[in-house]
C-alpha cells in the first residue's frame, strides 16, 4: 500500500511527477485541480458554483472539495495507493483527510517540492495543456514534437485561464497563506519528505521512484 501526497505550490512540478510515478507505481493520480475543471464543464449548477474560485485563484470551499476526494478515494481502483496532488490545501481539509482514512489506510509519505519563485512564475506562464488528455507541456522546457498539438492524442493545446500573471500572483498568496502551514502539520508527523523541485525532469524521476518504490 502506498498513500503519497505530492505537495507544494503551483508549479512546483509535482503534477508532472505523479502522472509518470502513479504509470511506474500502478496507482492512480488524483489531481483535485484536473476533478474540478472536469466540473466546470459540465455547465450545471455545480460548475456555476465551483468557476468563480478557479477564475480568481481562490480555493473552492472545503466542505466540497473533501466531499469529492471522499468519493474518489472509494473508489476499488485506490485500495493498493495513490498519488494526491493539490489535495490537501488547507488544515481542516488534511483533518478530514486524517479522519477519513484513519488508521486502516493513513497517509505514509508527504512529497514536498521545494521550488524557487521565479522557476515557478515561468514554469506556469509557458504551460500548455492539452484539452482532450490533460498532458502538459512546457513552450521551452518541454515543447510538444508539434506546435500547439499534443504529441500523445494530437488534440489541441492550450494556456490554462488560471496560467495569467496576475492570477498565479494570487494563487501563490492563498498557497502562502493556506496551504503552506501543511508542511509543519506533516513535519510534525514525520513523514514530510523534501524533495527539490527543480531538478531536470529525468533525474528528478529517478529519485523519487529510488524514494518510493
Ligand atoms: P491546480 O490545478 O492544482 O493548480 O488547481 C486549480 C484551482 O482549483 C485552484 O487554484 C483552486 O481554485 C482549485 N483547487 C484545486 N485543488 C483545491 C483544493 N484542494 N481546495 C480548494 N480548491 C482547490
Amino acid at each position: 500500500m502506498k498513500n503519497l501526497i505530492f505537495f507544494g505550490p503551483p508549479g512546483a512540478g509535482k503534477g508532472t511527477q505523479a502522472v509518470s510515478l502513479s504509470k511506474k507505481l500502478g496507482i492512480p493520480h488524483i489531481a483535485m485541480g484536473d476533478i474540478l475543471r472536469e466540473m466546470v464543464k459540465q455547465n450545471n449548477l455545480l460548475a456555476e458554483r465551483v468557476k468563480p474560485y478557479i477564475q480568481k485563484g481562490e480555493l473552492v470551499p472545503d466542505q466540497l472539495v473533501i466531499e469529492i476526494i471522499k468519493r474518489r478515494l472509494d473508489r476499488l481502483d485506490c485500495k493498493e495507493g495513490f498519488i494526491l496532488d493539490g489535495f490537501p490545501r488547507t488544515i481542516k481539509q488534511a483533518e478530514a483527510l486524517d479522519e477519513y482514512s484513519g488508521k486502516e489506510r493513513p497517509i505514509q509519505k508527504v512529497i514536498n517540492f521545494v521550488t524557487p519563485e521565479d522557476l515557478i512564475i515561468s514554469r506556469l506562464t509557458g504551460r500548455r495543456v492539452c484539452r482532450n488528455c490533460g498532458a502538459n507541456y512546457h513552450i521551452k522546457n518541454m515543447p510538444p514534437r508539434e506546435e500547439g498539438i499534443c504529441d500523445r492524442c494530437r488534440g489541441d493545446l492550450y494556456a490554462r485561464e488560471d496560467d495569467h500573471e496576475e492570477t498565479i500572483i494570487k494563487r501563490l498568496q492563498v498557497y502562502n497563506e493556506e496551504t503552506r502551514p501543511l508542511i509543519e502539520y506533516y513535519n510534525d508527523k514525520g513523514i514530510l519528505i523534501n524533495f527539490p523541485g527543480d531538478l531536470p525532469l529525468e533525474e528528478a524521476q529517478e529519485k523519487l521512484f529510488g524514494l518510493l518504490k
